[in-house]
Parts: structure tokens; C-alpha cells; sequence
């Protein structure tokens, strides 16, 4: 009798679950992957690029060696841009897509299945003035690591923090400023410890960070076509806005001193490919002079941390407008959305972890590191 239990069809299934969570991950965050016996050698079937785990198909995984993703691991250093390539070259199926920047540390894992997500309950825990304490108190039995850039930097990281580590006591992994992993060689039961170990999260937020809002209304008179056309100038292509005036948006945008308010960096490290680190902040009439003043300190940031890279367009992917709400700029209304909803989740989890003592993302190198990252330059261009 032919066994037709599929190990692939499951992992798709539990990875479409995590995905429709969007306190989990938003927009093509977070990765997950399967290690399969294919005629002999072990493989890793990792979310490939481009895919979301909302809707990602059995082709949507990568299949990458093992062996290849292993050997890499020891190497003393390797830029992302080899790594990516030599990961291709270990693919058992070369019309796959590009496995995710992530397929080493799975491949470190050592339990069948991984799961990866950006948790916002996690994040915005670890995002706190004292998150590091915090996590270390919620999660005993995790391994826990502090933020480095994503890519083959943390797989090398968490190699070398693992060479004598006993794996069967892991509960999970936290990422600092970034998020979770959870494993185990059944699928359920590795997606059952993401939702129990977030849930811990949620749970501690609950008690500790409770955030009210108040019954607010417009009271801007912003003038958003006129907005509009001046991001559009600086951008040089036309836009698309999304609104948002949500009682969570017009609470966020009454806070005092909006410009250092609302400019304490992005909830998980890719976020600032969509968003930027830091919002245009209009707190009166005057947008010219609010826009000019972004781009200004846009441009003093580039310069400050750049090698050779070239400066991405220095106009704003959102604003926050006192009185008035959040309006996300887009290149069309999908992409604006999209950026809405980033900006959504950044939000209540700033003003949760000012409950908890203050926001504290990464620091502004690590954000330039990241914005200015080779295969995220790539990836949007792909997109
Ligand atoms: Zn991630």
C-alpha cells in the first residue's frame, strides 16, 4: 500500500494559518520551512521570496540541500548577495523561487519543521525600554538572542551560540527587535508553541500596557491634495493616499511633540523598506515647510552612515498629521494599504510599550544597514 502522506501539503497548511494572523505577520513577513527526505538526501523546503504565508503553495517553498545550507553556516563570513546565490545552485528544482534570507538558520534548526513570525505582541515587548528583561522573565526556556541584521550575519550568530547547546530543552527562539521562532518535527505542534508562546505575549500586555483612547474628532484643516502634489514633486511620480482616521490614528496623532513622538523607528526591521524609519510629521499649515524639513534630515541621515550606496528617494512613505489622522503614500492604492497597515501595527505598539516605560527600536545604524541592504533593494525591485 502506497503511503500518500504529504509532508509539504501540511507545512503549506499550518504556514496559510500563521499568515491569516495579522497580529502575526503583515505582508510577506516571517518564514517557515520543512526538512524532506527527496531520494536519499535531506532538504530544506524554505518560503520562498515573493511568497506570503497567507497564501503560499507547495511552489511557493524553495528546496534547498542541507548539506550546502550547513557548510555555509561554518563559513567565517559571506555576503548576502553570494549566499543567495550559492542557495540557488543547492536547489533540487531550479525554477523555485529564491529561498527566504533566512534558509541557513532554519537549516540550523534541528526539528522537521520551523516557524517563523514578527509577532507584534513579541516585538513590541522587546521594542520597550526594558524588553530585554521582560523577555528574559516570559520566556525562560527560549533561546535568546540580540539584534543583529537578518541574513547570513544572524544565521552565523545563532551557529556560534549553538555549536554546544542543547536543542531538545528549546522552547523556542526570540529575535530582539524582530521576532520568534518555534519549532518541532510535527507541524501542529510547532504552530500550537507560536500561538501558546505569543499568547504569553498578549497575555503580559494585557495586564501591563493597557491603552485607552479618547473620543477624538478632525480638526485639522490639511489641505491633502495639496499634500498630495508635494510628495508627488519630490518623489517624482504620481501617488496614491490612504486615509486613516481611525480612533487609533487620531489618538496617535494628538500625542505631545510628535517629532520625537512618532519617530522612534519601525516595529520589526523589513518594515522600514515600506515605511521608512521615520514619518513626515505635520503638527500646522505650513506642509512645504514640514517637507522640506523631512527631506533635509533624510538626506543628513544617508550621509551619515553611507559607504557607496546610492540615496533612495528621500520623500516620505507616511505622514502623521496632528489633528488629522495618518495618510500613507503609495505608488498605487495597493501599496498604500499596505503601508496603512505597517503603520497600523507600529502604533499600538508604540503607544503599548510607552506603557511599559518607553519605545526603544533599533539603533539608527542598524536601520540604515537595513534600508540600504542589498537584497531588499533586489526584493523591491522585484515587486
Ligand atoms: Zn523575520
Amino acid at each position: 500500500m502506497k503511503n500518500l502522506w504529504n509532508d509539504i501539503n501540511l507545512r503549506v497548511f499550518t504556514s496559510n494559518l500563521l499568515g491569516q494572523s495579522d497580529e502575526l505577520v503583515l505582508h510577506g513577513g516571517g518564514n517557515t520551512s520543512v526538512k524532506i527526505y527527496v531520494d536519499g538526501e535531506e532538504i530544506l523546503f524554505v518560503k520562498g521570496s515573493g511568497w506570503d504565508l497567507v497564501s503560499i503553495k507547495a511552489e511557493g517553498f524553495a528546496p534547498v540541500k542541507m548539506k550546502t545550507l550547513l557548510e555555509m553556516a561554518k563559513l567565517e563570513s559571506l555576503s548576502d548577495t553570494d549566499m543567495v546565490s550559492g542557495q540557488k545552485e543547492a536547489m533540487i528544482d531550479k525554477s523555485a523561487p529564491n529561498p527566504s534570507v533566512e534558509a541557513i538558520l532554519h537549516a540550523l534548526i534541528p526539528f522537521k519543521v520551523v516557524d517563523h513570525t514578527h509577532a507584534d505582541a513579541v516585538v513590541t515587548i522587546s521594542n520597550s525600554v526594558n524588553g530585554e528583561e521582560h523577555i528574559q522573565n516570559l520566556y525562560p526556556d527560549f533561546l535568546i538572542v540580540p539584534y543583529v541584521m537578518p541574513g547570513f550575519i544572524l544565521a552565523k550568530t545563532i551557529y556560534e551560540m549553538t555549536i554546544d547547546f542543547d536543542w531538545s530543552k528549546c522552547k523556542g527562539i526570540i529575535l530582539h527587535n524582530h521576532g520568534i521562532f518555534t519549532f518541532d518535527d510535527d507541524a501542529k505542534r510547532s504552530y500550537d508553541k507560536m500561538i501558546k508562546a505569543v499568547s504569553v505575549a498578549e497575555e503580559f500586555l494585557h495586564q501591563n500596557a493597557k491603552v485607552d483612547f479618547r473620543a477624538l474628532h478632525v480638526t485639522s484643516k490639511v489641505d491633502v491634495e495639496e499634500l498630495k502634489s508635494l510628495v508627488e514633486t519630490i518623489k517624482g511620480h504620481e501617488i496614491a493616499l490612504h486615509v486613516n482616521q481611525s480612533s487609533l490614528a487620531l489618538n496617535y496623532a494628538e500625542q505631545e511633540d510628535l517629532s520625537s513622538f512618532a519617530t522612534r523607528g519601525v516595529l520589526t526591521p523589513e518594515h522600514i523598506i515600506r515605511t521608512k524609519r521615520v514619518p513626515l510629521i505635520v503638527e500646522n499649515d505650513d506642509l512645504e515647510s514640514s517637507l522640506s524639513q523631512f527631506v533635509a534630515e533624510y538626506k543628513s541621515y544617508f550621509d551619515e552612515f553611507k559607504k557607496d550606496e546610492i540615496m533612495l528617494n528621500p520623500a516620505p512613505n507616511y505622514a502623521i498629521i496632528k489633528g488629522f489622522g495618518v495618510v500613507a503614500f503609495g505608488k498605487n492604492e495597493k501599496e498604500a494599504s499596505i503601508i496603512n497597515d505597517i503603520v497600523e501595527h507600529t502604533m499600538l505598539a508604540i503607544l503599548r510599550a510607552d506603557k511599559l516605560g518607553g519605545y526603544q527600536g533599533i539603533s539608527l545604524k542598524d536601520c540604515f544597514e537595513m534600508e540600504y541592504w542589498e537584497l531588499e533593494q533586489a526584493k523591491l525591485k522585484k515587486r
